[in-house]
């Protein structure tokens, strides 16, 4: 699943539209945390609710773009 668009952000949480890249199946996620290690080990594991596949079990061939913390992980917010 990728990351469309975010929204209800409360300090690091958030929720976001999700977007299966095999499938075209949207879902919305309502318990992502902004971090670096979210977008790039728990996001590409996310498991699309169609078709099951997730970033990591099925390769597009694409490059993906990973999101970018909002906040740096150490500052207090
Ligand atoms: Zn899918």
């Amino acid at each position: 699943m990728q990351i469309k668009d975010t929204f209800n952000w409360n300090r690091r949480d958030f929720s976001a539209n999700m977007e299966c890249e095999h499938c075209g199946n949207k879902q919305v996620n309502r318990g992502c945390y902004d971090d670096s290690h979210y977008y790039q080990t728990v996001v590409p594991n996310i498991k699309c609710n169609a078709c099951g596949e997730s970033s990591n079990s099925k390769s597009t061939g694409e490059l993906k773009s990973v999101m970018v913390p909002r906040y740096e992980p150490n500052r207090i917010i």
